[in-house]
């Protein structure tokens, strides 16, 4: 802006920022179908935000879906999550979500593909995060910012009851992703230790009146653990926990994270596992991994750059 004077430019250099977001490093794979950025915040933390491309397929249009963080770092505590493994810090900003996606959709490029999706399932837990979360997707959604629709927003939440009620008392039209991968409380509580508070019923029971409510389906995500969560008996136990009408389950093959015993089931075991859900009328799908050689896994890229950052003096 250089028809302003000088010391108005100063002015405004100081006094505002453009971003709450700066790329710090960015890893692309899959054929430039994933880009997975590391963000720094002015404080100094990072966070990692996904962008993935989808062609389109018979059933679905063309998408690229925005995978943001909600928090640094996250206090849920998952056994199977680096993002769990590396310790809880702080809740992002409103303008911190909001701009993940400004950042993203500003290095897609004019005339490219822009962002279709947006899925809080990167760092964090975003039902811990509420104000802030539900503040970032109306600011997206009004006339006169991006207009994006809340209903191409997925929240996913390990199961925070109050909140997921919150949440539908709001009539917000989000799509609800529920991260449930086990079929049973005892095998739960020992992945996912707040599952001792808010246990599998409570967290379906909540999920179904959300569906009810905004007539949006239910995602169930189920990480697939070899030998831990991955056997037929426990898919019938399953299908018996998610057979709503408005559900579908998303099984996920885990991402390896180095150092951790726990690994990804075969091809043919995954398959088994969707076969009993399916006979048992229960729409599923089993998500493709993406960009295994980017550190793809909320957490690990991050994880990656503390270990390998100077400590600090
Ligand atoms: S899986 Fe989600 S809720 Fe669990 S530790 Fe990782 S980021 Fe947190």
């Amino acid at each position: 802006m250089r028809t302003l004077p000088t010391a108005t430019r100063r002015l405004l250099e100081t006094s505002y920022t453009f971003s709450s977001v700066t790329p710090h490093l960015k890893r692309v794979a899959d054929r430039g179908q994933t880009a997975k950025y590391l963000f720094k915040l002015r404080d100094g933390k990072t966070i990692e935000t996904v962008v993935m491309h989808y062609d389109a397929t018979q059933r679905s249009r063309a998408r690229t879906t925005i995978c943001v963080s909600s928090q640094v770092g996250c206090p849920i505590g998952c056994s199977f999550c680096a993002t769990g493994q590396s310790g809880f810090d702080r809740n992002l900003s409103e303008a911190e979500i909001v701009d993940q996606f400004l950042m993203a959709s500003r290095d897609l490029g004019e005339g490219q593909r822009s962002l279709t999706n947006v899925v809080f399932m990167g760092m964090g837990e975003p039902m811990n995060n509420y104000a802030a979360v539900v503040g970032a997707i109306r600011r997206w959604a009004r006339a006169d910012t991006l207009n994006f629709s809340p209903r191409r927003v997925t929240v996913s939440t390990i199961g925070l009851v109050p909140f997921i009620e919150r949440l539908t008392a709001e009539g917000l039209p989000v799509n609800l992703a529920i991260s449930l991968h086990a079929p049973d409380d005892e095998l739960r509580s020992r992945m996912i230790p707040v599952n001792r508070k808010y246990p599998i019923a409570a967290i379906t029971g909540a999920a179904r009146a959300h569906a009810e409510r905004t007539g949006r389906r239910i995602s169930y995500e189920y990480v697939l653990l070899q030998g831990v969560n991955d056997s037929v008996e426990q898919a019938n136990r399953l299908a018996k926990i998610v057979n709503h009408g408005l559900s579908h389950v998303n099984l996920i093959p885990m991402n390896p994270i180095e150092g951790s015993p726990l690994a990804p089931p075969s091809k043919s075991r995954a398959q088994a596992f969707q076969a009993v859900l399916q006979t048992a009328g229960i729409s599923t799908t089993i998500r493709a991994t993406r960009g295994l050689d980017i550190d793809a896994a909320c957490g690990q890229l991050r994880a990656r750059q503390l270990q390998s950052a100077p400590s600090p003096a």
